[in-house]
């Protein structure tokens, strides 16, 4: 089965939720860990060659433009995590909407190519926030894989359908590509990224995959740059939050290195049937993806 293997683009300070987060203004500031961390990561997806897809910060792709255009150019799929990793509820829809546009505008000049995917921070989005995708849709995306379907900090998507769905705003159809969730006895287990992937060991994740495929569902990795560096400065976070931000940094990588070896992996575009083309016009709608599911 065809999975997808995806990478936020952002540094170390990037979390979310916290009075110890730096604001905008401070992050040129500060040291910049992305870029070795990101090698890191084309390296390991070089030697395993799989094409991934990177939800990349307008605001790292403006200060590493060589980065972005060589990640580009490996073949992956250059997707938007926003311009700033801005929450939809803490901003409201104007601010969000120039916030997308803006970040999408900057990699597609940048890259040449059509940025068709977003990623909001966070996975942020609630069912109080479900206008996110109209506007995701509005200024031009083709499909979203910000839905984490299930109870977080920051959105509560539980009664959301866990595999590939279309989601219908008011300018058209959205494809909602989710995070994976295992379904056990009624219950939705998270073990294929961030702290989740961290947290569980190997052996785990090894049986989350089978159930998740005999489901029929594709896996959905997803990490940070950030998750392959254990000497990362520590921002002064609460114990809670310094446990999930920061557990287990050490088994990140030989859990990488294990499913790029052991998983066919597709940029989501590809999964998505979508097709992903330097000329900005020419697009395929996938007007007839399987188990299509109307959402609204
Ligand atoms: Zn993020």
């Amino acid at each position: 089965m065809l999975n997808a293997f995806s990478i936020d683009v952002e540094d170390w300070y990037h979390i979310l939720n916290s009075p110890a987060t730096p604001e905008v203004m401070l992050w040129d500031s500060l040291e910049s860990r992305v870029e070795t961390n990101l090698r890191l990561l084309l390296e390991m997806l070089d030697t395993a060659n799989v094409r991934a897809t990177f939800f990349w910060l307008g605001w790292i792709g403006d200060r590493n433009k060589s980065l972005l255009r060589e990640c580009s150019d490996a073949g992956h799929e250059i997707a938007s995590h926003g311009y700033h990793h801005v929450l939809p509820d803490k901003v409201g829809a104007e601010l969000f909407k120039d916030d997308i546009d803006r970040a999408k505008k900057t990699l597609e000049d940048i890259t040449g190519k059509q940025v068709l995917g977003f990623r909001v921070a966070g996975f942020g989005i609630s069912k109080s926030t479900s206008w996110t995708f109209d506007i995701i849709k509005e200024v031009g995306y083709e499909y979203d894989s910000s839905v984490f379907p299930g109870f977080r900090a920051h959105n509560s998507m539980f009664a959301t359908s866990v595999g590939t769905h279309m989601i219908q705003t008011e300018t058209g159809p959205l494809i909602e590509v989710p995070v994976a969730a295992t379904k056990v006895l009624g219950l939705r287990l998270y073990f294929f990224g961030g702290g989740y992937l961290r947290l569980s060991p190997l052996r785990l994740i090894q049986w989350g995959i089978k159930r998740l495929h005999q489901a029929g569902y594709p896996l959905i990795v997803y990490i940070h740059p950030r998750e392959l560096d254990p000497d990362q400065p520590r921002l002064p976070l609460s114990p809670i939050r310094r446990f999930r931000c920061y557990v287990n940094l050490k088994s990140t990588l030989p859990k990488l290195q294990w499913l790029l070896k052991e998983c066919d992996f597709v940029p989501i575009c590809e999964l998505a049937n979508l097709t992903q083309q330097g000329d900005q016009k020419q697009l395929s709608l996938p007007f007839m993806l399987p188990r299509l599911k109307i959402l609204r």
